[in-house]
């Protein structure tokens, strides 16, 4: 693996804070947040539905007491007032920027920034490049498609933003990509994990390669992956390179990023955002340390802020101090799952990142598809699974039906999928399909 630079800050007095210092932060920070919110329609509404005012909330204890916010209801907001919903601070003439969630949940979300929230997109930017040891020195290659997605259009911007030299990847086959990367002597990749696994099988049929290319970085969001211990050694041998974790969502910001101390847990910007973590099912907050769903609120979006979003991922919060030196609280192993996308097979509660990370220790499977059927109430999975080797599938199919025995406990069907018939993802994954009996 080529070398990592030295621990490296965006800005060091403000991620090293004390978090008694970063509490009062975050006070303040929350209440300029109450006073952007009391001028917004659709808070107005939801504080009056629930009985409170805004002058009633004075830090983040009392933060508890107020309602959630969901993405299906910023959906019907928007539905119900079209275009933009009342979820803006601003009049329109004062956002500069537009973009829209994929959709793939049902309609697509449309977020408004005005340039205050776009430096503070940079901002959240700076940390994940910087947390990654990506400086000026670097050039920067995102493999996205750049449509109306927000997140592809931050992380140029934001590699720009730290002064790296950033090239766009829009547009172009998996080969093209490839052959810019090298010929440009790119030295960071930023795209999902799954897409990673995609570009070395591709480089690899056409004898090009990556470790021996100048990629010493790569940068992944959109799926939990790079947390996911073997998704990230897969990655990381293929490239002969450091593989990071970051996180955020549309709605809410780039909220997560990881280290150079690697330790399987990334930190929360804390400085952005405030954090909640929550059973899903009580809404009730749980302790440090304990599996729940994580909310956040926004302190640097004035235009479209945020209000106690239920994210939907499950994480476990550390604030444990971490090896780099920063203090901001950490997520251990990422994103976790999704709240809603648990699997119950015989009794045994499943995520598939657990599946991914089980699949991914076997070198010779490419890529995977997961239907899951309900007989007799129970979910049951049928893997439909492509190797690089398909005459010796016999073999892989025993090691997969032997993993799940011995890791999971549960027996799942495997079938083997012809060569090259499984969809490759640039963006997110959707390997998993309920299929009706
Ligand atoms: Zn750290």
């Amino acid at each position: 693996m080529k070398s990592v630079k030295q621990i490296d800050f965006y800005d060091r007095e403000m991620e090293t804070l004390d978090r008694v210092q970063l509490r009062a932060a975050q006070n303040e920070g929350l209440r300029r947040l109450l006073q952007t919110l009391a001028a917004i329609g659709f808070y107005r509404e939801k504080f009056d539905e629930a009985g409170m005012d805004f002058e009633s909330i004075h830090g983040l204890e009392d933060l508890k007491r107020v309602p959630f916010t969901t993405k299906a209801e910023l959906a019907a907001e928007q539905q119900a007032h079209p275009p933009y919903g009342r979820l803006l601070s601003y009049p329109l003439l004062r956002y500069t920027y537009l973009h829209q969630t994929s959709g793939t949940t049902g309609q697509p979300l449309k977020c408004l920034d005005t340039r205050e929230d776009w430096e503070a997109w940079m901002r959240c930017w700076g940390y994940v490049y910087r947390g990654a040891g990506v400086s000026a020195d670097d050039m920067v290659f995102c493999a996205f498609s750049f449509g109306p997605y927000l997140s592809h259009w931050t992380a140029i911007d934001g590699a720009r933003h730290i002064g790296a030299l950033a090239l766009s990847g829009g547009g172009l086959s998996s080969e093209q990509r490839l052959r810019m990367i090298i010929d440009n002597c790119c030295t960071v990749v930023v795209c999902t994990p799954t897409y990673a696994l995609h570009l070395a099988d591709a480089a690899e049929r056409l004898g090009l390669d990556l470790r021996s290319s100048a990629v010493r970085t790569t940068i992944h969001a959109g799926e939990p992956g790079a947390s996911v211990e073997n998704v990230k050694r897969r990655i990381e041998q293929a490239w002969g390179a450091t593989c990071f974790d970051h996180a955020g969502a549309t709605e809410v910001g780039a909220w997560a990023f990881d280290c150079q101390a690697q330790s399987g847990a990334i930190h929360l910007n804390e400085l952005d955002f405030i954090f909640e973590v929550i059973d899903s099912e009580t809404g009730e907050r749980v302790d440090e340390g304990t599996r729940g769903e994580l909310v956040v609120s926004t302190l640097s979006r004035p235009g479209m802020p945020v209000l106690r979003y239920r994210t939907g991922d499950l994480v476990e919060l550390t604030t444990e101090p971490c090896a780099c030196g920063r203090t901001l609280a950490r997520i251990r192993g990422g994103i976790l799952g999704r709240a809603d996308d648990m699997l119950i097979l015989r009794g045994v509660n499943l995520y598939p990142s657990a599946i991914d990370n089980l699949l991914r220790a076997l070198p010779a499977i490419i890529e995977y598809e997961v239907e899951i059927r309900r007989i007799a109430g129970l979910d049951d999975l049928l893997l439909k699974i492509e190797t690089n080797e398909p005459e010796s599938f016999a073999n892989v199919k025993d090691a997969v039906l032997a993993a799940f025995r011995s890791q999971l406990n549960i027996r799942v069907s495997v079938e083997q999928a012809a060569e090259g018939t499984l969809p490759r993802y640039e963006f997110k994954a959707r390997r998993y399909k309920r299929v009706a009996q």
